[in-house]
């Protein structure tokens, strides 16, 4: 029979927590898992049956925060070693390898360092043209003996994304714009735990109905990794117009960012966010200087602001955004809302003493009130679901 074992890495470190970290784990496989197929934890590996191919499955839980490996495995009844070592006459493998045996049940007659040689020699034995290569082995041949009398026998596996469960750290609000970075920073607060939900700002008529439908892909495509956020559009069009009829040019997008920051605050707090996450990243561009960033802090009184890629190379956001399926959608061609209204020469290291004082030209509380009072939810499509629940072909 067919299994699929997986491990959790971090989640072993968790003291009294692990169980919390362990049923959230459940939870969000069985989520992620197309309908019918079981999984279960036990000894420390989760366990995955019921299923016909493999394959589906193993993408399935590719997409799953907490998992660190993935191994399709042939469970093995045995009494004693001699049946394992029969299995093993049956696998085929070509070019190198290497066996490892691990042994959870130490009632197993024979210690790990001196089986590992036995199945080799069966191995080596049944297949003529494999060599055994300890250090960079084409394939590692892994033998896991566990109690009850079952192995798991694997030839591969796949490395799982890591990191925390979806929902243990608790919420995020992510500020996403159509671009690159922004569903990136969303990507890695999920993968430290944290259930994210999305505030975009739009500024119809200047931006359009597909400016935003960009925006709604990104959400599920990121969603697709075991997140089940909303996205909350807000019409940003009278903040914006607000400030560049009243206030000093070169503070345009300083100014609209501690509005943006002002407006995540307080939809994260009616939605229980514990935090706010940025996509912004030290000296991308003039406005995210040292000093135009951290005049954004000061606006928010009772979430921290945490901006994951704030020391990251653009390539090597490209890299992650390209891995988890946004770069293609972010690139396309459509108008963000600060390129609706930023200026030609904007501040470089914004004075903080200036800015409120450009801000005082404004009534900011009665806009922000204003402005939240036209928030628009947006459910997202559970997309992962749809696919992993596709009958394979
Ligand atoms: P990105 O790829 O995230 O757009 P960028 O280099 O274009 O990155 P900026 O446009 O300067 O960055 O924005 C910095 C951050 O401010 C974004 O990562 C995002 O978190 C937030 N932000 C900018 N514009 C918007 C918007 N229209 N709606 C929501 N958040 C925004
Ligand atoms: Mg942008």
């Amino acid at each position: 029979m067919s299994i699929i074992v997986c491990s959790y890495g971090e989640i072993h470190l968790k003291g009294s927590n692990r169980g919390f970290f362990l049923r959230t784990l459940i939870q969000n496989i069985r989520q992620a898992l197309p309908q019918g197929v079981k999984a279960e934890v036990r000894d420390t590996r989760v366990l995955v049956t019921n299923f016909t191919d493999a394959k589906p499955i193993v993408a399935c839980l590719k997409k799953v925060f907490g998992l660190t490996h993935i191994r399709v495995c042939e469970s093995v009844n045995y009494q004693s070693p001699d049946d394992i070592l029969a299995y093993l006459a049956k696998v085929k493998v070509t070019g190198t390898f290497k066996v490892v045996v691990n042994r959870a049940d130490k009632n197993f007659p024979v210690k790990s360092p001196i089986f590992a040689p036995q199945c080799g020699d069966v191995i080596l034995k049944n297949n003529p043209d494999a060599k055994v290569d300890v250090q960079s082995p084409d394939t590692i041949v892994q033998v896991e003996i566990r109690n009850n009398g079952v192995a798991f026998v694997s030839t591969g596996c796949e490395r799982g994304l890591g990191g925390l469960p979806v929902g243990v750290s608790g919420r995020a609000i992510c500020l996403i714009s159509g671009g690159i970075d922004s569903p990136v920073a969303a990507f890695l607060a999920m993968k430290r735990g944290l259930a994210v939900d999305f505030v975009h700002f739009s500024t119809p008529p200047f931006t359009s109905e597909l400016a935003l439908q960009k925006v709604v892909s990104l959400c599920e495509q990121v969603n697709t990794f075991g997140n089940n956020g909303n996205l909350y559009v807000v019409p940003f069009t009278e903040i914006g117009s607000q400030i560049q009829k009243k206030c000093h040019d070169q503070y345009t997008i300083t100014l609209m960012r501690r509005f943006m920051i002002a407006l995540a605050e307080k939809i994260g707090v009616a939605h229980h966010a514990d935090c706010i996450f940025t996509g912004e990243n030290l000296a991308q561009v003039a406005s995210q200087t040292i000093q135009g960033i951290t005049s954004n802090n000061f606006v928010a009184q009772q979430l921290p602001i945490l901006r994951p890629l704030i020391c990251f190379d653009k390539d090597e956001i490209i890299h992650i955004a390209k891995q988890i399926g946004t770069y293609q959608i972010s690139i396309l061609p459509y108008e963000d809302c600060c390129t609706v209204f930023v200026p030609t020469h904007p501040t470089i290291k914004p004075n903080l003493k200036t800015v409120l004082e450009e801000e005082k030209k404004l009534n900011f509380d009665t806009l922000v009130d204003n402005c939240y009072n036209t928030v628009i939810c947006k459910r997202l499509q559970n997309t992962s679901a749809e696919l992993s629940n596709k009958p394979q072909k």
